[in-house]
């Protein structure tokens, strides 16, 4: 028997969530990201559930052309465009749009010879200090960009450092309004926590382009939980008890002794550890479902286990399931947000680190 764990991807999930960010925005057309290979998902198994999409956004070039070996004939965007000249005829040769974010790019587009045009989104700096072309160079960059035969269509864009917080996204969006007002072209401006909280037909714009959201991680985690906008979780880490340990009061749980049980207790041991992508500094109380009933995590995570609290659930035993994050058999869910915050990190940075050896099945 295979080690018992097991990651399930929810197709129906990710169908469900697509559909609350179309609802968000309904007059904007959908950017599925689906880069870092589906967040930790996998592109072959996420794109069932999401190819109602308007169209898949990524940045390397070889998880655009796995998208067009699943058969999807609709837009891919390069979200930070090429990185070599030769990049633009694999962008011709698979029919791919791309960001233009700097004077680089745009010469490699001037010196590359093409027989169809390119599309590109020209990317706007409007506060993030990452990518883009500054407010105040961003016009000559349309222009230049304009005056090339290679380039069919110029549409525009920029990103939200602040989106899900408190500084949110008023001063960016003036400076891109102001920027682009009379610029024509599609525009696409929102990530999820943008598209999540400022339902405005001028901030969804022509695209939005969410990500974390269309995976049921809440983009703005803690002021909102997942399920508060209305999302599920696309992907479960579940595992199973495989020793029961019954231990005395002031008997210690796993390295360091960093557990100490006050009274006698039943902690079951679950095959998954930090090698399997549970985070490390997970620390005592971190909550998991044993058997769809919350609990708690005892100790210190290793390598290949964890050590997980059996008080709350007395009838719990070998062989029991336990979920990690995700949705338990009895339908209870366990936020990957809630874990991520015991870790001190981002749902996104959990499901991306997902460990090669975990299984990975797709269910419903
Ligand atoms: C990753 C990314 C997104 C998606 O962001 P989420 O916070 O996951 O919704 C959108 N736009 C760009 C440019 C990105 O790099």
């Amino acid at each position: 028997m295979p080690r018992p764990i097991l990651a399930t991807i929810h197709p129906a999930a990710l169908q469900h969530n697509l559909a609350r960010n179309r609802q968000a925005a309904p007059d904007a057309k959908v950017w599925a990201v689906v880069k870092a290979n589906a967040y930790g998902h996998g592109i072959e198994r996420v794109f069932e559930g999401l190819r109602s999409a308007d169209g898949f956004a990524l940045l390397d070039l070889d998880e655009a052309r796995r998208v067009r070996e699943l058969g999807w004939r609709g837009p891919i965007l390069l979200l930070e465009g090429v990185f070599e000249p030769r990049d633009l005829e694999l962008c011709s040769r698979l029919d791919l749009w791309h960001t233009v974010h700097c004077d680089e790019q745009i010469d490699m587009l001037a010196a590359c010879k093409t027989h169809v045009g390119h599309r590109v989104f020209l990317k706007m700096n409007s506060g993030m200090n990452r990518l883009g072309f500054s407010p105040a160079r961003y016009r000559s960059a349309w222009a230049r960009l304009n005056a090339l035969p290679q380039v069919d269509e110029i549409s525009l864009m920029t990103h939200f450092s602040d989106a899900d917080g408190g500084q949110g996204i008023a001063a960016q969006m003036a400076c891109f309004a102001d920027v682009t007002r009379d610029l024509p072209g599609e525009r696409s401006i929102s990530n999820s926590a943008a598209s999540l909280r400022y339902t405005d037909a001028v901030v969804a714009s022509d695209w939005i382009r969410p990500g974390i959201s269309l995976y049921g991680s809440s983009p703005d985690h803690p002021e909102h939980m997942a399920g508060d906008w209305g999302l599920l979780p696309a992907m479960t880490l579940a595992a199973k008890i495989i020793a029961v340990q019954d231990i005395a009061p002031g008997a210690s749980v796993g390295y360091g002794s960093r557990f100490v049980a006050d009274a006698p207790m039943r902690l079951g041991v679950v095959a998954c550890g930090y090698a399997d992508g549970y985070p490390r500094v997970c620390p005592t109380g971190t909550p998991v479902l044993v058997t769809g009933v919350r609990s708690r995590l005892l100790g210190r995570v290793s390598m290949d286990m964890v050590a997980v609290d059996l008080t709350p659930v007395p009838g719990a035993g070998m062989g029991s399931e336990v979920t990690l994050w995700g949705r338990a058999a009895n339908g209870m869910v366990l936020g990957i947000d809630e874990v991520a915050q015991a870790a001190g990190t981002l749902g996104y940075e959990l499901m991306c680190a997902l460990a090669q050896r975990v299984p990975v099945q797709v269910g419903d």
